[in-house]
């Protein structure tokens, strides 16, 4: 079992795991921090509790997609607003094997002979914003869009969460107890994902050379410009 999920944002602050029940939902249908005599929220939707991670964030925060399988991916964007605001759903472009007990996810990992597997899908909630239209491709590492505090949230925070699906992307399994969610926490390693993609870590070397390159330039112009208008002086 390969950790392949990583934190979608450089905020380190995970404020709701899978199984817990951290929302409540007061008479009056407010969200809010649970106290006692407040119902669950999720035990409200007819869920057994939170189905996903809560990543909290700061406004507008940047997120990547944070999922290293090698498979391609494309993305369908949907507002809820009652419920996750801005929705990014992220689905596989191909059929993987989840191996898992009940909702516990050991592995995921491409088919093996007579093997068919499932579509699969991450979900981002409560966003501000994203780039993406509805079937463009995103890949491992790719930026996903702005966090926010949309739809049913208490604060700016990513809710991840993690499906098999159809290959429209609709979820399966719905009655499991968590609408179709799986728990993806064995494979999840807390670590910013910027830090993870080799690629990403390049890219930022190159542009701190670039950098150096540009100032030096720069430099060198501003010397001679002062060269000349003293040379008029
Ligand atoms: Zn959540």
């Amino acid at each position: 079992m390969k950790k392949c999920i990583y934190r979608p944002c450089s905020t380190n602050r995970i404020t709701q795991y899978f199984l817990e029940n951290a929302a409540c939902v007061t008479k009056y249908g407010k969200i809010v921090a649970c106290r006692p005599g407040l119902e669950s929220f999720y035990k409200s939707v007819g869920m057994n509790s939170h189905g996903a991670i809560d990543f909290a964030l700061w406004h507008g925060e940047h997120l990547y997609f944070p999922v290293d399988l090698g498979i391609r991916w494309w993305v369908d964007k949907i507002g809820h607003p009652d419920e996750r605001g801005l929705m990014l759903s992220v689905i596989s472009d191909e059929k993987m094997v989840v191996v898992r007990d009940n909702e516990k996810v050991r592995d995921i990992r491409k088919p093996r002979d007579g093997e068919t597997g499932e579509y699969i899908k991450f979900v981002f909630g409560h966003l501000m914003e994203t780039p993406y239209r509805d079937g463009e491709t995103i890949r491992f590492g790719q930026y996903l869009g702005r966090g926010d505090n949309t739809g049913f949230s208490t604060g700016d925070h990513c809710h991840m969460g993690f499906k098999e699906c159809d290959k429209n992307g609709d979820g399966l399994n719905l009655n499991n107890g968590w609408y179709g969610n799986l728990n993806y926490e064995p494979l999840f390693e807390n670590r910013y994902i910027v830090d993870v993609d080799e690629n990403i870590a390049e890219m930022k070397l190159t542009l701190k050379d670039l950098r150096k390159k540009l100032l030096k330039l720069l430099e060198i112009q501003v010397i001679k410009l002062v060269e000349s208008v003293k040379g008029r002086l």
